[in-house]
């Protein structure tokens, strides 16, 4: 069973960590490692079944070695996963036991916080182990970042549907407030764009109102607004049958991760002429900050934040790729990834005096 879906997906490694004092029962799915070492967070959730716990942890720890590579970064994916409530089953003794599963690991995978873990939980996890990011004090809470990626990514957006980057005037429309939304909401208005939002949150969806003059519409309504930009910045699978036919946009680009409900749900979009920024892709300013951590010196804010404004270029690549080729920019996006696993792992061929017997 286990092996079937390593082999079908392509993972290396996969670890389960149980520890009968503290309860812990955890994943660490390590899914390819040609980049570099397997970096990840760690997530914790009250998964109804191991089963289901396995398959989040095998899709996620994939879906982050498309990450790092799109990002250029020397990084490759992993993920891990708590099965247990985060509101009721945290300890420091938990995650420690989990920091020691991982320091088991030497490196080959490190971790950060998650869904339902939070930096105070990784403070505990760095008691038994170096190796974890994104800890109070070093590069910290990565959403500014992300958001700023997004704001890149957006423009790049801009300039390939109607041969201008300019925000002034345009409209986005952003689903979900919170870290990221909120953030990136700031950085539009800024920028001159006018913004349509919502959030399930009223009063996330009032601050942003009364800050940035946005207009607030119900959760639902976001997908018949009418906008240049749809951003979505809350939740997966947003991009399906029944929202696609709704939307009233010329561009897709926002944060969420996993924004396709399904490949062919790219195709559909292309095919009504929307042009998709692909969510790994353009919400990769995360990871970029947190791999800062390991740039020479240690983290440095500037330097973090300039890699992310690369992400304007990225995406510029991959659109391009996808109008050449005449392929979706989601199939654009892999195909990079892919091209740079490839090229380092030909690369790991010349063989190097520091890695003799
Ligand atoms: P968050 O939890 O801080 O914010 C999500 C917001 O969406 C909340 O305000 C929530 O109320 C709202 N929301 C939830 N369901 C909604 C719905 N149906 N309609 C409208 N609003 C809804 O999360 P975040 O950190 O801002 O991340 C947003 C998205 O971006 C997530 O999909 C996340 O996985 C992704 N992402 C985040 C980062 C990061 O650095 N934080 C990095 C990469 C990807």
């Amino acid at each position: 069973m286990v092996f079937a879906k390593m082999e079908a997906m392509g993972h290396e490694q996969v670890v389960f960590c149980y520890d009968r004092a503290t309860g812990l029962k955890a994943i660490i799915a390590i899914h390819d490692t040609t980049l570099g070492p397997a970096l990840g967070g760690c997530r914790m959730w009250p998964y109804a079944s191991e089963e289901e716990a396995l398959v989040d942890a095998l899709r996620l720890a994939r879906g982050m070695t498309y990450k790092h590579a799109a990002m250029g970064l020397n990084f490759g994916g992993g993920k891990s996963v708590i099965i247990g409530d985060p509101r009721r089953d945290k300890s420091e003794m938990l995650f420690r036991a989990f920091g020691q599963f991982v320091d088991s690991l030497g490196g080959r995978y490190i971790t950060a916080e998650d869904v339902g873990t939070a930096a105070e939980d990784m403070a505990y996890v760095a008691m038994e182990t170096r190796h974890v990011v994104g800890l109070p004090g070093r590069s910290g809470d990565p959403s500014p970042a992300t958001a700023y990626g997004v704001f890149r990514g957006m423009k790049a957006c801009l300039g390939e549907a109607f041969g201008d980057e300019s925000f002034q005037g345009r409209v986005v429309a952003i689903q979900g407030l919170g870290h990221v939304g909120a953030q990136l909401a700031r950085l539009l208005h800024e920028a001159g764009a006018r913004l349509v939002v919502t959030d399930i949150d009223p009063e996330r969806a009032q601050r942003v109102a009364a800050e940035f003059g946005a207009q607030v519409v119900p959760p639902d309504a976001i997908y018949d607004v009418e906008c240049d930009v749809f951003a979505p910045c809350a939740l997966g699978a947003i991009l399906n049958d029944d929202t696609i036919p709704r939307l009233r946009c010329r561009i897709v680009a926002g944060s969420a991760n996993n924004q396709l409900a399904e490949p062919r749900h790219g195709e559909e979009l292309a095919r009504r002429g929307i042009l998709y920024a692909p969510d790994y892709v353009i919400n990769g300013g995360g990871v970029i900050h947190v791999a800062d951590e390991y740039g020479p010196g240690g983290y440095d804010r500037d330097r973090a934040f300039a890699r992310v404004a690369t992400i304007y270029d990225k995406v510029k690549a991959i659109l391009a790729m996808a109008r050449e080729q005449g392929i979706t920019t989601a199939e654009a996006a892999d195909r990079l990834a892919e091209q740079r696993i490839r090229a380092i792992a030909q690369l790991r061929r010349l063989h190097m005096p520091s890695r003799s017997p």
